[in-house]
């Protein structure tokens, strides 16, 4: 079963799911690998 993700919207076999926060709510999305590494940079600051 492919994925797609969040971000790039690129089917993928494999996803990391990330949490997101909103204003009152979190919520979980799939990454593909590189879109998850761009995430990880960016919350290092
Ligand atoms: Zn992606």
């Amino acid at each position: 079963m492919a994925y797609t993700c969040y971000h790039c919207e690129h089917d993928v076999e494999k996803v990391r799911y990330v949490t997101f926060y909103n204003v009152n709510e979190e919520y979980n999305e799939p990454l593909c690998e590189t879109c998850y590494a761009e995430w990880l940079e960016s919350i290092k600051g």
